[in-house]
């Protein structure tokens, strides 16, 4: 066994920490205060190369080992949620189809602005009706002559009011559930795609999030993203474990920084005559704390390690995500309360850390969701 990182890899981390405490550490309070993506920070940052980490060099992307890319991932998330929830969504799902599946035209077309950061992907699975049970999808494509068209409306779409292309799931037949679905691209300069409401969000509000409406979209055929028809399904799940990971050590990213300022607070807060870190309740709660945090961090990495191996995870990366995860809102319930009344000031951190969590309980699987899955597995049931 070996729990080291490389060389390489620690340096590959202080290079990007280095990155996020001089690009976006002095933004994040501005940024979240602005419900706004911010374009010209977007742009500044995709010049650094980092958008193309998991691409081939021959469209311009780096290509490091999954390792490195959580330690990415980790490090950025440190810094402002919604920006790192832009740019994780553009180099996993955003664009994790159209490298795969798509035709080198289509590539050179779409992947490659991507990874420079001149074009917006996202993934759209999410409808009214329809969003852990993608059984329930009801956006439509029908195949007439060489196009596809595409009807349906999709909600919760990070980067729906930026995005210049998506990645779609629709069915081809509703009544075949989830043995029907399909991935298409589409670019916004179809006639029939539009952008509906944008959302005012609890938490990540630096990232953008709404609605995209698709009115008898006509996309050529080789608009279709895969190999064979109706396994999209599969095909999600395929990209999956690393969806999951990164949001397991997203979750150990925040929880460590508002334990982190938690400390501070701590530290000088007098009441009684003391410090209130000098009460052992108060310690406890970075005791417990440190453990879980330390534990789920470490599994996530051995996750990745997996991932790297090429070993089968799946139920490592449900466990990974759901643990580090659930330490983190534990985590920052418990720095909001280190913080008494002023956790409900905005001035302070502790609320942004509180609010901007939220978010992990639902990209990768929503925990009830994975709970049911796990325990199924743990019990030997059919
Ligand atoms: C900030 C943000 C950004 C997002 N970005 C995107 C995006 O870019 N693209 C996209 O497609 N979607 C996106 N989503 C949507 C997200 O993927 C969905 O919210 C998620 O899939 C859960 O679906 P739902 O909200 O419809 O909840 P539901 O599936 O309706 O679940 C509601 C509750 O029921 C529980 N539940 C559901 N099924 C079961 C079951 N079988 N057993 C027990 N409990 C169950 C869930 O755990 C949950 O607690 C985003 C969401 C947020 C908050």
């Amino acid at each position: 066994m070996d729990f080291a990182f490389t060389e390489e890899q620690e340096f590959f981390r202080q290079t990007v920490r280095d990155t996020i405490d001089r690009m976006i550490m002095p933004k994040v309070q501005e940024l979240d205060e602005g419900e706004e993506f911010s374009f010209e920070l977007w742009h500044e940052f995709a010049k650094l190369g980092y958008l193309g980490i998991r691409h081939p060099e021959e469209y311009g992307g780096m290509n490091i080992d999954v390792i490195s890319q959580m330690i990415f991932y980790e490090e950025l998330f440190r810094g402002d949620v919604g920006f790192a929830m832009t740019v994780t969504m553009q180099i996993l799902m955003g664009t994790y189809f159209i490298g795969r599946f798509g035709t080198e035209e289509i590539k050179q077309k779409v992947l490659v602005p991507a990874i420079k950061g001149e074009k917006i992907g996202t993934i759209c699975f999410t409808e009214d009706q329809s969003g852990s049970d993608l059984a329930g999808t009801r956006t439509t494509t029908v195949l007439e002559g060489d196009e596809w068209v595409i009807n349906g409306t999709k909600m919760w779409i990070t980067n729906a009011p930026t995005c210049n292309f998506c990645t779609v799931l629709t069915t081809t037949d509703p009544s075949q559930g989830i043995k029907a679905l399909n991935f298409f691209l589409v670019e916004e300069d179809m006639p029939g795609f539009s952008r509906g409401q944008q959302l005012k969000k609890l938490g990540s509000r630096s990232s953008v999030t709404g609605e995209l409406v698709f009115d008898n979209v006509r996309v050529p055929k080789d608009y279709f993203l895969g190999e064979e028809l109706g396994k999209g399904v599969q095909y999600a799940g395929e990209i999956l474990n690393e969806v999951r990971v990164m949001t397991g050590l997203a979750a150990c990213a925040i929880a460590k920084m508002a334990m982190d300022d938690a400390r501070e607070y701590a530290n000088r807060r007098i009441a009684f005559g003391n410090p209130i870190s000098k009460y052992q309740l108060i310690r406890s709660k970075f005791a417990n704390f440190w453990a879980w945090y330390e534990s789920a961090r470490w599994y996530c990495y051995r996750c990745a390690w997996m991932i790297q191996q090429g070993l089968p995870c799946l139920t490592e990366c449900m466990l990974a995500k759901m643990f580090a995860t659930e330490m983190c809102l534990s985590a920052v319930d418990e720095a909001t309360r280190i913080y008494g009344g002023n956790a409900f000031a905005m001035e302070y951190p502790s609320q942004r850390y509180f609010r901007d969590a939220r978010f992990l309980l639902y990209g990768g699987g929503c925990h009830e969701v994975l709970q049911d899955y796990l325990g199924r597995i743990y019990l030997k049931e059919d």
